[in-house]
């Protein structure tokens, strides 16, 4: 056995090979390690070795001849081809919840795509005035479009909503108390929860109510000298139902305006646009929330909106004008290609319309059920026709009726109406019996790109609406990957 560790081929030599090598992949002609620091290649053939090494030392080889370069060329370009992708990657989001936190939440319009690339290769106005030939802010690109489109006064973009939240309580209730409602103390998910976030900012949390009801009595009981604001905070991922009772923004303004106190409102998704009409009632706009008098408003730029991560603040200008002098707001500031997104983003809603078709999130959340039924039906039978385990009855292809969510916590009991492209292994002899429903989910996950989908009923289902028609072939690609792997077939 230790005469086999001797034939090894050298590193130099594996290198060598790679950086010629000769069997090019189609669709790509140049060579595996192009473009690749030498140092990431050198680790990921050491690490193939050892990996060689292993195997000899475990009985895998009987003779020298299966330990030549030649002979271990194709296990190692694969290995190093694996190893090369980077860490962060695209991946094919066949769940059919449309604003994925996991998977990056929003895809960017193509016009925000193109402002990122714009603002990413070239010098800007970032902060340098034009008209001026001075500097300028970064602060008042995107201002008088929000303001245009929520009716407020002013308006700030930060890092993302939480620290929205976090620089407006900063700002307007440090070491003072805020008001909240029992039942509005969310836990969002990646451990943002309005006690924690409060905490942070140094505001002193006051809750009131029970958590299923509070009164306009509670919120008026609790205000005192210490009291610097009141705050509603929208439940985004939960709804509570049943024997409950919250207080309207517009009594809470009310209340609120007759002590002199602010009324800051955590809308967490912030539609911008009401989506009644396509099927998704209930979520409250920025526009609705400054109309009926919240003094600050705070969502994200990446969940139902459709753009970039980002926090967006709007209200009153002199508000506004106090949390861009804060300190922290030179923290929490958005970057040029989260501004050059957003911008691109926001004047598309400027026609309502254009920004359905234009924004993936919104065209993805309102697409209409036929559609995603003759979605589901060209896929299936790509899939039927050209996957070998289908061909030869190993694997079942139907569509069949389910449910899709929109995610980023909006409109959590929405379940919208879809068609699902549904894989069953078939019970049957020999091979097969090695194929399972999870086994399959799980080889997805490794495939280039991976594939993440859901199992339901026993099926692993795919959902049309977050996979664009363009996307087809790499689903087709994954898994003839992923059956290979799961059937050893390839
Ligand atoms: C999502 C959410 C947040 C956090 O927003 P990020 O943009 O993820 O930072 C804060 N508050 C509410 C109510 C939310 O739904």
């Amino acid at each position: 056995m230790s005469k086999l560790f001797r034939h090894l081929p050298a590193v130099d030599q594996c290198l060598g090979a790679l950086a010629a090598d000769s069997s090019r992949q189609a669709g790509s002609p140049r060579p595996v390690t192009e473009g690749l620091p030498r140092p990431l290649v050198k680790d990921l053939v050491n690490g193939f070795l050892d990996l060689v090494r292993e195997e000899i030392r475990a009985g895998a080889f009987a003779e020298e001849a299966e330990l030549t370069l030649a002979a271990l060329y194709p296990r190692m370009l694969a290995f190093v081809r694996r190893g090369a992708r980077p860490r962060f990657r695209r991946v094919l989001n066949a769940t059919g919840v449309v604003v994925h936190t996991n998977m990056g939440r929003s895809l960017l319009a193509p016009e925000a795509v193109a402002a990122v690339s714009e603002a990413a290769a070239h010098y800007s106005n970032l902060e340098f005035d034009l008209a001026t030939g001075e500097r300028g802010s970064r602060y008042t690109h995107v201002e008088a479009l929000l303001c245009r489109l929520t009716g407020a006064e002013a308006a700030l973009v930060v890092n993302n909503n939480a620290a929205a939240v976090l620089i407006v309580l900063d700002t307007l209730c440090k070491g003072r108390e805020v008001i909240v409602s029992r039942g509005q103390l969310v836990e969002i998910g990646g451990s943002f929860r309005i006690p924690e976030v409060m905490a942070k900012s140094g505001a002193v949390l006051r809750e009131v109510g029970a958590t299923n009801r509070t009164h306009l009595r509670d919120y008026e009981a609790a205000i005192g000298s210490e009291t610097a604001a009141l705050m509603k905070v929208h439940t985004s991922n939960f709804r509570q139902v049943g024997f409950v009772k919250e207080v309207p923004l517009g009594e809470l303004k009310a209340l609120a305006a007759t002590f002199g106190l602010p009324v800051i409102e955590d809308l967490g998704s912030g539609s911008l646009l009401r989506l009644d009409v396509d099927g998704l009632p209930g979520e409250p706009t920025a526009a609705e929330s400054v109309a009926a008098g919240a003094d600050v408003v705070t969502f994200s730029g990446d969940k139902v909106l459709g753009g970039p991560q980002a926090g967006i603040i709007v209200g009153r200008r002199e508000i506004i004008e106090c949390i861009k002098k804060n300190p922290l707001n030179r923290a929490l500031r958005i970057d040029k290609m989260t501004l050059a997104a957003l911008e691109a983003t926001l004047r598309l809603y400027l026609d309502p319309e254009l920004a359905k078709g234009r924004v993936p999130t919104l065209a993805m959340m309102t697409r209409p059920l036929s559609s995603l039924r003759a979605q589901a039906a060209r896929l299936a039978g790509v899939l039927k026709k050209r996957l070998p385990a289908c061909l030869d009855g190993r694997l079942g292809v139907s569509v069949r009726q389910g449910a899709s969510r929109v995610g980023g916590g909006a409109f959590p009991e929405a379940d919208l109406p879809t068609a699902l492209v549904a894989l069953t292994p078939l019970a049957g002899a020999g091979k097969n019996s090695g194929l399972s429903v999870d086994a399959l989910r799980q080889a997805l996950l490794s495939t280039d790109p991976p594939l993440v989908a859901r199992v339901e009923d026993g099926a692993l289902c795919l959902d049309p609406r977050t996979l664009d028609a363009s996307e087809h072939a790499l689903v087709l690609g994954a898994l003839n990957q992923a059956l290979g792997q799961a059937l050893g077939d390839d």
